[in-house]
């Protein structure tokens, strides 16, 4: 079965009033397992790698639909990724049953420095040892997928995320994400979020996996853009190899 960022892209597209023209050639000529154009597809490479821990994707509007976003890879690599698209006058019923679920422990992740100081934790053991009889519930990411001004919006527009515990990143390490040029370098992309928040989560292999996928991908997205052909054998590649056994059990071929 496709992915939850999958399913909301296709059920975003199915609502579109106008075709949905993604830059550098029409739709049609992409890949539906990776968005790739077929000679750039990635499809094979995608990793299978046990995690204990969980995402859940808010996802601002088309941003399921852009072929740059990497919710799309957290989704690819994390088996229990959840995504939802987000609207200022609803909200899911799902989206709200997920956040009660007791087998899950959400944090809402977020910059401290916007939320009062309380709410704010720094590392997900502590969250559950502040929480109580969290140890055993499994960590649950909600990251809010978006520009940075959509998700300020969503955080403050959203009820229903208050009760959350807020996991404030602190970490230094400098984004490597190259394919939002507007974005400030500070900004990380919502995978690389994701990678931060497993390493916390004690899960280092999912990390480091959404890392090296990341690299993939952005390799044979800018690869794709410049028209230039794939070196399978680079860095990257060897990198992703090395942690993941790729599954092809799944693929939509
Ligand atoms: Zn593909």
């Amino acid at each position: 079965m496709p992915h939850a960022v999958s399913r909301l892209r296709t059920a975003r597209l199915a609502r579109a009033s106008k075709p949905f023209l993604a830059r550098g050639g029409p739709r049609n000529v992409r890949c539906d397992g990776c968005r790739l154009i077929p000679s750039h597809c990635m499809c094979a490479l995608r990793p299978a790698v046990p995690s204990r821990a969980g995402v859940c994707l808010v996802m601002a509007d088309i941003e399921a639909l852009k072929p740059s976003n990497t919710g799309w890879l957290i989704a690819d690599v994390v088996a229990d990724t959840f995504a939802f698209e987000w609207a200022r006058t609803e909200v899911d019923p799902a989206l709200l049953a997920l956040l009660a679920d007791p087998q899950w422990q959400p944090y809402l992740v977020f910059p401290g420095e916007f939320v009062a100081a309380e709410r704010v934790v720094m590392d997900v053991a502590s969250a559950g040892a502040s929480t109580g009889n969290n140890a055993t519930r499994r960590p649950l990411f909600v990251l809010l997928d978006a520009t940075w001004p959509e998700a300020r919006k969503m955080f403050r527009k959203s009820p229903y995320l208050n009760h959350l515990p807020v996991l404030s990143l602190q970490s230094e390490q400098l984004s490597r994400y190259k394919l939002r040029r507007s974005q400030r370098d500070e900004h990380f992309c919502t995978s690389e979020v994701a990678a931060l928040c497993m390493a916390l989560a004690g899960e280092v292999q999912v990390a480091d996996t959404l890392e090296a996928y990341l690299d993939v991908f952005t390799n044979h997205y800018l690869k794709a853009k410049q028209q230039q052909p794939l070196d399978m054998d680079d860095a990257a590649h060897q990198r992703l190899q090395e942690l993941a056994r790729p599954s092809n059990a799944d693929l939509p071929l």
